[in-house]
């Protein structure tokens, strides 16, 4: 068993005033909001809340000064049925039993239940739509949404501003309060503080004490070029404000991009669909194709089928992982002329006589 006058560091003799300082000091060290995950500290903090609950209160420190003369044993019924067995002690073992068993099942003073711990705000989500050129180049857009903020005027305390919230002396701060139940200690909000361990005595006008205003607000959030439809984007801190001193959640804002008329994008590559002429299929040709920046030249092999695809390297997205851009991959869609003047009529024609005999089906007849 555990030494509570160890647990908190100070002398058997300690004033109050000791061992109230000795307890914020070690509770703030050890606090699950300052060690999130870590057991240990967890496990540190229950002890130290406990220590500080007994020893901090005239009454309960008195009876474990007797208790500890006894020597540190717990009574030998003390997991068992409650009350009794402590012979002779009759209600003063009662009163240890229940002491103990608070200390043990983690109600006192832990991050669990109805305590006093602060809370993180929730995470928000949104969307933002933007062009397709600024998922490309990369943008700044203004977002707006109604949420719960940390009170500017209080800072979050929900006390009027020179003012601060006092520990609740009815619960010590710890926002539970034990009820006895056949010798069980349950753990319950303490009815004066409504569970937060604290007690506003002036109000912010603000926030009335709540700590925290709703309203519109303006956000700015930052698309990385070669943002992606659907890239969800992480702002630490902007979502909902925690409660009771917490920090405030995430917003969550999934980038929504417009699709591009000229670019169809496939990862890190964008594809063009380059109309050709007949002419320009068959004989090849220098062509201009669009390009995120403006255009550039593009050589079309003579005799290139329609869907051929052609790559133009390093002409496509900014990567959103990694540096540099993906390609630009140009897809040939040769035009087939649907309106002929008697001139190109004539033209085609005689190009065909020149190719009599070639039969571009004979292999289906094999
Ligand atoms: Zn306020
Ligand atoms: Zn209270």
């Amino acid at each position: 068993m555990q030494d509570l006058y160890e647990t908190l560091g100070v002398k058997k003799n300690s004033s109050e005033d000791e061992i109230k300082k000795a307890y914020r000091t070690l509770a703030r060290k050890y606090h699950p909001d300052q060690n999130a995950g870590d057991a240990k500290a967890e496990e540190r903090f229950k002890e130290i809340s406990h220590a500080y609950d007994v020893l901090s209160d005239a009454k309960k420190r008195a009876e474990y000064d007797a208790q500890r003369a006894f020597g540190g044993r717990m009574p030998p019924n003390a997991g068992g049925q409650p009350g009794g067995g402590f012979g002779g002690f009759g209600d003063f073992a009662d009163i240890f039993a229940q002491v103990f068993r608070r200390g043990a099942d983690g109600h006192a003073g832990g991050p669990a239940g109805p305590g006093p711990s602060t809370m993180r705000g929730r995470d928000l989500e949104a969307e933002v739509r933007v062009s397709f050129a600024q998922a490309m180049a990369g943008a700044r857009v203004p977002l707006s949404i109604e949420q719960r903020s940390t009170c500017e005027t209080c800072g979050g305390s929900g006390a009027k501003p020179g003012t601060s919230p006092r520990l609740c002396t009815e619960c010590r701060g710890r926002g539970v309060v034990g009820r006895d139940q056949g010798g069980y200690s349950i753990g319950a909000p303490c009815p004066r503080c409504g569970g937060d361990g604290t007690i506003i005595d002036d109000p912010c006008a603000t926030c009335h004490g709540t700590d925290s205003t709703k309203g519109r607000v303006r956000h700015t959030v930052t698309i990385p070029a070669g943002a992606k439809d659907g890239t969800k984007i992480r702002m630490k801190g902007k979502g909902q404000a925690g409660a009771r001193g917490g920090v405030s959640g995430d917003l969550y804002v999934i980038v929504r991009v417009d699709a591009s008329p000229v670019f169809t994008r496939k990862d890190d590559d964008l594809l063009v669909d380059v109309p050709i002429t007949f002419p320009e299929a068959v004989l090849g040709a220098q062509v201009e194709i669009p390009t995120l920046d403006g255009r550039v030249k593009l050589k079309v092999p003579a005799g290139s089928a329609d869907g051929r695809s052609l790559r133009v390297p390093g002409q496509g997205a900014p990567r959103l992982k990694g540096s540099g851009k993906g390609d630009l991959i140009a897809k040939l869609r040769v035009q087939v002329p649907t309106e002929l003047t008697g001139a190109q009529t004539k033209a085609l024609e005689k190009y065909a006589a020149t190719r009599e005999g070639d039969d571009p089906r004979a292999g289906l007849f094999r």
